[in-house]
């Protein structure tokens, strides 16, 4: 651990408090922990405290921190060349989008670089919209898709609220959920039957004609790790077929190695017209994002133009630790361990987890994305704090995360969930210490438990 001086880390929080205006936060209530460094799976703090990060800061740090060889590369670019417009060709920009190219499903062989994936999925709905001619976009509820207007108003949970009216046109349906069905459904497959209906009704009343794109988060995020039930996304890649929709799957999240494929839609076999990516593409060591697009749709834009950009698009610094991330993904096999951790230690210590405490409703997950549902009645499912929960509501799942904390854990969690997202480069063992610390803190959240 290096950087490590009390007085450096009060001043930093004094500066931070004063002068940055941070992003989803009342300002007068947040105390943000100043960091002084960082390796691996591990960042530190000026006190000297060290924590083993389950959240791979918002699911992004793929590489953990500081990989070398990451490292190297942005270097080396940086003296050969910090930045050249979009509108020129650029080495890095290029072998980028042909490893991008190389492990994207199907046709989907040209990439549309952008700065975050918010930018990816504003891009994704006008090209959807231009490609079609129409103008509804269907989001899903219990979905993030980022904080623009056109993004945040696809985005179906709370953090939209505040922008609205954000842009006309989105129209929203219930995606699979088994455990907490908006069907009623009885098992996974009647999930699955009842959640396309209803994709198939919105769509019948929406009128057809006028939809120009279905958007979803392939395993949704952070509204809960939801991992569609086998036959959804193949379900919904016919709907789009059939009514001429195009399917834009979101990966920023899961794209990337996040489920132990290169794509979360290689899961299923299935191939969208177009694909969302940002944060594993690097590793987020410079902001970067994209979206992969299919021929068909890359053809629509031959003659015409296609009405959009930034300066920063495909930018050669951000470009270039992509091709480094992408290199050691291969070097490292990632997508192969991330598969195995998920399955051989993952899966099973979480749901041994589920076993010994009542608080645990539903773990669920693929790889290395988890989700700890909390509940306080497994009969009844009443979540340990309610939706969308804050101030003394919120008290039960915090003092959770501060028992994590104090054992060194940091969590990520989010309403009555804790998510299990550590870097894809953690050890079985730094997996296994972890999944003991929150064996140790999930006893705060028994001791709610009725009935
Ligand atoms: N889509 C999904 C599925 C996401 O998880 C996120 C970020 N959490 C975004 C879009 C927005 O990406 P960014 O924060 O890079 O703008």
């Amino acid at each position: 651990m290096t950087n490590i001086d009390p007085a450096v880390g009060k001043a930093v929080l004094a500066a931070d408090r004063k002068h940055v205006f941070h992003s989803w936060s009342a300002q007068g209530l947040i105390n943000p922990l100043p960091v002084a460094g960082a390796e691996g799976c591990y960042f530190w703090d000026y006190e000297g405290n060290r924590y083993l990060d389950f959240t791979s800061q918002l699911v992004n740090t793929n590489l953990g921190h500081q990989h070398p060889k990451v490292v190297a590369a942005i270097k080396e670019q940086a003296e050969r060349l910090c930045t050249i417009a979009p509108s020129f060709a650029n080495d890095q920009r290029s072998e980028l989008a042909r490893m991008i190219a190389e492990v994207a499903p199907g046709d989907l062989d040209m990439v549309f670089f952008t700065n975050s994936g918010t930018e990816a999925v504003e891009n994704a709905i006008r090209m959807a919209r231009l490609h079609t001619g129409r103008h509804k976009v269907l989001a899903a509820y219990r979905s993030y898709h980022g904080s623009t207007h056109g993004s945040i108003a696809l985005t179906g949970e709370p953090r939209r609220w505040g922008s609205e009216p954000a842009i006309p046109g989105v129209v929203r349906f219930h995606g699979p959920y088994p455990y907490r069905s908006a069907f009623h459904a009885a098992d996974e497959r009647e999930e699955c039957a009842r959640a396309l209906a209803h994709l198939e009704e919105v769509i019948t009343y929406e009128g057809p004609q006028t939809v120009a794109a279905i958007i979803l988060e392939t395993v949704v995020g952070t509204n809960g790790v939801l991992v569609p039930p086998d036959g959804y996304l193949s379900g919904v890649r016919e709907i789009c077929d059939r009514h001429g929709i195009v399917f834009i799957a979101d990966e920023v999240m899961v794209g990337f190695g996040r489920i132990g494929e290169w794509f979360a839609v290689d899961a299923w076999g299935v191939v969208p017209d177009l694909i969302t990516f940002a944060k594993g593409v690097n590793g987020g060591y410079v902001p970067l994002g994209g979206v992969v697009i299919s021929r068909r749709i890359a053809d629509t834009f031959r003659e015409r133009p296609y009405p959009g950009g930034h300066t920063y698009s495909g930018h050669p610094l951000a470009c270039a630790s992509g091709v480094a991330t992408l290199r050691v993904y291969h070097e490292e096999g990632i997508i192969e361990r991330v598969r195995r951790l998920g399955e051989e230690v993952a899966g099973p210590l979480l749901r041994e987890l589920a076993e010994r405490h009542p608080s645990v409703g539903e773990v669920r997950g693929r790889g290395l994305m988890w989700a700890i549902e909390l509940v306080r009645n497994r009969d009844t499912r009443e979540m340990l704090v309610p939706y969308n929960a804050s101030g003394p509501a919120a008290e039960p799942m915090n003092r959770v995360a501060a028992a994590c904390k104090k054992r060194g854990l940091w969590p990520f969690t989010h309403f009555n969930r804790v998510h299990v997202v550590p870097p894809l480069v953690i050890t079985a063992e730094q997996l296994k210490e972890g999944i003991a610390i929150l064996d140790e803190a999930l006893a705060v959240a028994d001791e709610y438990v009725t009935g």
